[in-house]
């Protein structure tokens, strides 16, 4: 994808109507929804489109996410992680201090009686997932990229399966969501790259899985671009109030601009406490490699109880982790992964790994686990758009419509209030 220069002015300086800062999936969907509103757009990173968490995810557009990652309240649950028994969830002892506050709120909100309203507002927008992506798909020729089979949660005991099974079939009742359940010859016959019999599978029918994400979030940033969009090499760091609007340095000058969207994933809270704001943001880790098989899935799947997904991707088979709760700059310590390893050897011809490392990325959540859309209490013109924890590839195009319509003062799609952030200045 070219770089583009935005337009310069007579002392080099440029100028464009809305800067969006970051150019993962949440910012290129709201770039996107800007666009299509009739605005003039500058899309800002400092690297390429989609080459950071946007990249590094396991794909899934999952539109059977109705109910976002609560904090465990049950005591089986809790021990199994406090004691690192579970590869799903692991920390590092020594961050567990600073992020006390955050986890402690964490809890708070997924009490049953909190939860129920979150996750009746999350579901509101994850609803429209596949909806919004599926015209930017369409428009950016990246059909090829896209996968809908759906994905499965694969079980080896039976008692875990026939709970998760029921619960599973109600929610998918209760919400109009496509969901099946498969017994282990039917899950042996759906997957044939399987070489040990499991307990069985759920299968969520609805989602799409992409076989290079950050090639998707580079398709809808070409898209950008041939619509007119100006994409520039940037820090978003140096935004500042300049007169009634906002400026920016990039890499070919100080670009100006009358609005601004934060959309930086987990870098937000850097600019944001940088404004002022104390926003209860914190990171879930997590890592991907991929390994040089024959095996192609047919569909991606989380092995439940060893708490890692796998899904064939462009680049070989991608073996992607659950949460480490850590400081998002610490130097990486992929356990989860090397043993996400050794348990998927236990069902698939893996093949050796094809890179050196692991890649380390961080999801960006929220004490609430909703993410943050609409404008900037305290600074006219600025607005955010991030802490979209586990699901930012799934919702960026949703959330930048929702954005896109309260920057242009359309009637939004729906309610904004759950999202908005002035939640957190009460
Ligand atoms: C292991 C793992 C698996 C996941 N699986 C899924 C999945 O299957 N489905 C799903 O929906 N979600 C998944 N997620 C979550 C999803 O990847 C994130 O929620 C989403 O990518 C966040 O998108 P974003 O645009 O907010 O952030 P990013 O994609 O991180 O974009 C932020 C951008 O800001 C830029 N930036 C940062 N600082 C600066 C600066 N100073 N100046 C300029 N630019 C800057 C970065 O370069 C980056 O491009 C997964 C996450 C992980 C870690």
């Amino acid at each position: 994808m070219p770089i583009s220069r935005g337009v310069a002015n007579a002392d080099s300086d440029m100028k464009t109507e809305v800067v969006v800062l970051g150019a993962g999936m949440v910012g290129i969907g709201t770039a996107l929804a800007l666009q299509q509103r009739g605005h003039g757009v500058t899309l800002l990173d400092r690297v390429m489109p989609g080459r950071e968490t946007s990249f590094g995810n396991a794909g899934i557009i999952q539109r059977e996410a109705v109910q976002p990652y609560a904090f465990p309240r049950d005591l089986a649950t809790l021990l199994r992680v406090a004691t690192r028994r579970g590869n799903d969830v692991s920390y590092h002892f020594n961050a567990l201090w600073t992020l006390l506050p955050a986890l402690l709120r964490y809890w708070r909100a997924s009490a049953p009686a909190n939860y129920a309203g979150i996750a009746q507002a999350y579901g509101r927008l994850i609803a429209h997932s596949i909806e919004e992506h599926r015209p930017l798909i369409d428009q950016s020729g990246a059909s090829a990229l896209v996968q809908k089979n759906g994905w499965r949660q694969i079980y080896r005991s039976a008692a875990s399966f026939d709970v998760d099974a029921a619960a599973a079939t109600a929610l998918a009742a209760r919400e109009g969501l496509d969901c099946g359940v498969l017994d282990s010859e039917a899950l042996a016959a759906a997957e044939p790259a399987l070489i040990t019999p499991l307990a069985g599978a759920i299968h969520w029918r609805d989602p799409w899985s992409i076989s290079d994400p950050g090639e998707l979030v580079a398709r809808y940033a070409t898209l950008f671009q041939q619509r007119g969009g100006v994409f520039v090499h940037g820090d978003a760091f140096t935004l500042h109030q300049h007169g009634s609007g906002w400026s920016v340095r990039t890499n070919d000058g100080l670009l100006e601009a009358a609005q601004a969207v934060i959309a930086l994933g987990p870098w937000a809270n850097t600019l944001t406490r940088q404004l002022g704001y104390r926003l209860p943001l914190f990171v879930k880790r997590g890592y991907h490699r991929h390994y040089a098989t024959a095996t192609h899935l047919q569909a991606p799947m989380l092995d439940v109880e060893r708490g890692v997904m796998m899904a064939t991707m462009s680049r070989g088979l991608r073996l992607t982790t659950g949460a480490e709760f850590a400081r998002h700059d610490a130097p990486p310590s992929p356990v989860q992964l090397i043993r996400g390893e050794e348990s998927t050897r236990q069902l698939l011809d893996l093949g050796p790994p094809v890179e050196a490392s692991p890649w380390l990325g961080a999801r960006p959540c929220t004490v609430d686990m909703k993410p943050v859309i609409g404008p900037a209490p305290r600074h006219p013109g600025l607005w955010f758009n991030f802490g979209h924890s586990h699901q930012g590839f799934t919702l960026g195009p949703a959330s930048g419509r929702l954005l896109g319509e309260m920057i242009s003062k359309e009637p939004p799609f729906i309610d904004p209030t759950p999202y908005l952030p002035t939640r957190f200045e009460r």
